[in-house]
């Protein structure tokens, strides 16, 4: 029996967006920085309660930006998981840091906040949580632990925008956070991203970096009477138009998480069974986290072959997906990286995860078949 394809993604637009970008087109005001992007850093500033947000081309730019305002020197270590997208390295990488991985909780998949300290040493310069699929590391301990060493904290809140630890907003802990808009993100303008500055001391060289290392945006404040180059930077502002249509995007987001959550809420019931046959662990989220339902994921146990599963999915013509390759075993990791002790969660979890189809406008009759199919592949 052949039905329609599930894909794992499908972007969803809220309709505002071409709108927006013609209101631009007739503005005639394309370069970044202008009414659109104000706008969007308005919102993400009241919303996040963050110093200062920028729009960038993507999250991988906006903690490019961190590393640089960071000043990070050959030798430096980033204290990170190894269970995560590259851009978290690679940013700290392109200035010659030093990823130290460290292992993962085996509830939420982040960071393992008891295994930080063992990690730092003299070199130690930045500790980078990841807060995968929107459910926040434990910002607390971190936070201690960052000040009691003398440590800044990126988040890589990538995957966080709208979700919250204690009430506040994912990327407004730490000395400065990294939001994506990336299509396969929550709240999307195809690429796209935005740097929340926490400490105010960071603020006007986050403008400076960002404007190619000059001081244009305190120029057009009226600060100075001409701009010049100040410091080592480039150019990480997106577009009007990349702004127009992230605007029709935050405009909606509250609506959006909440379609997400009830499709999350949805396969966490259905697949509560499962669970209970122990042949499956459903995501778990502390009670101190509110999260976005970025991602409905499941561990198989141990003694299924995913290649199998994602198999039968295959031919049901499901899209379902895994990440991430650690990326202490990757080549890149290797290379450019060490790992701190054995990462056995990282290594055991990341072999048997599994991300189910997870978008706004997914039926119910959609997700009763990829349960029915992973029930059928595993049972
Ligand atoms: C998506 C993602 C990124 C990169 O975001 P882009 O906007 O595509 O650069 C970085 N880190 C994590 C954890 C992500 O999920």
């Amino acid at each position: 029996m052949k039905t329609a394809r599930i894909p794992f993604n499908w972007p969803y637009m809220t309709g505002k967006e071409m709108h927006y970008i013609a209101e631009a087109h007739v503005n005639g005001r394309l370069a970044g920085d202008g009414p659109f992007t104000k706008r969007c850093h308005g919102w993400l500033e009241s919303r996040t309660g963050c110093d200062k947000a920028l729009l960038t081309h993507s999250c991988t730019a906006a903690l490019e930006m961190a590393s640089l305002l960071l000043d990070i020197q050959p030798g430096d270590e980033v204290i990170m998981p190894s269970y995560t997208f590259v851009s978290t390295a690679n940013a700290f990488v392109l200035r010659g840091g030093i990823p130290v991985f460290v292992d993962i909780r085996a509830d939420t998949l982040n960071l393992d906040e008891n295994l930080i300290e063992p990690a730092i040493t003299s070199r130690t310069r930045v500790i980078v949580p990841v807060h995968y699929a929107g459910v926040a590391c434990e910002m607390d301990t971190i936070m201690s632990i960052a000040n009691r060493h003398d440590l800044k904290v990126v988040e890589d809140a990538a995957q966080g925008v709208m979700a919250t630890y204690k009430g506040h907003a994912l990327g407004s802990i730490g000395h400065m956070g990294a939001y994506s808009f990336h299509e396969t993100k929550n709240v999307i303008s195809g690429e796209g991203g935005a740097l929340l500055v926490n400490d105010p001391d960071l603020v006007s060289r986050a403008e400076t970096i960002r404007e190619k290392g000059t001081d244009r945006n305190r120029f057009f404040r009226g600060e100075v009477d001409k701009y010049t180059w100040q410091e080592m930077g480039s150019s990480f502002l997106p577009g009007e138009l990349i702004a127009a249509f992230l605007w029709a995007q935050l405009e909606e987001a509250d609506r959006i998480t909440q379609k997400r959550l009830t499709s999350w809420r949805r396969y966490h019931e259905l697949l509560a069974p499962l669970e209970s046959k122990g042949l499956i662990r459903r995501p778990i989220v502390p009670d101190e986290c509110q999260h976005n339902a970025h991602m409905y994921y499941v561990i198989l146990s141990p003694e299924i072959d995913r290649h199998k599963v994602l198999e039968a999915f295959k031919r049901h013509d499901i899209g379902v997906v895994f990440h991430y390759v650690p990326l202490h075993s990757s080549p890149g990791g290797k290379q450019f990286g060490r790992a701190h002790g054995t990462l056995d969660v990282t290594n055991s979890q990341s072999e048997q995860l599994i991300r189910l189809p997870l978008w706004v406008a997914l039926n119910e009759e959609q997700q009763d078949k990829v349960v029915a199919v992973l029930t059928q592949a595993i049972s």
